[in-house]
């Protein structure tokens, strides 16, 4: 469950609650989500299998993340086995999320 940026989905609030498939946790993920990234969310976006599954995804992951996107366009299973990790996009994010580091670089050692 860890994302191609390093992230670990089991842990994410919108992995739980759409495993859980609790509307009552989707409206609070929703409200969480919205003040923090100062974006409109919806309870009903709140549906996510996890970054690397096939399933359903949160749209920001799958249409907007430029991690992703990048990891996928070089066939990499995640950001720790790619040749130019970490690179400048990875870092910023990083700044943001710095678990996602330790747990890539734990990938690396
Ligand atoms: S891909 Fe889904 S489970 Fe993973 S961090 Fe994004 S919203 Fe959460
Ligand atoms: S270039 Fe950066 S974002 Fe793209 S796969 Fe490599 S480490 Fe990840």
């Amino acid at each position: 469950m860890i994302a191609y940026c390093g992230l670990d989905c089991s842990k994410c609030d919108g992995y739980l609650a759409t495993q859980a498939d609790d509307d009552d946790k989707r409206a609070a993920v929703a409200k969480q989500w919205s003040a923090q990234y100062g974006a409109d969310i919806k309870p009903e976006h709140i549906n996510c299998d996890g970054c690397s599954s096939e399933g359903r995804k949160f749209f920001y992951c799958s249409e907007m993340c430029e991690v992703r996107k990048c990891a996928m366009a070089k066939a990499v299973p995640n950001c720790a086995a790619c040749d130019d990790y970490a690179c400048d996009t990875l870092e910023k994010f990083f700044a943001l999320a710095p678990d996602a580091r330790t747990a890539l670089d734990a990938l690396r050692d």
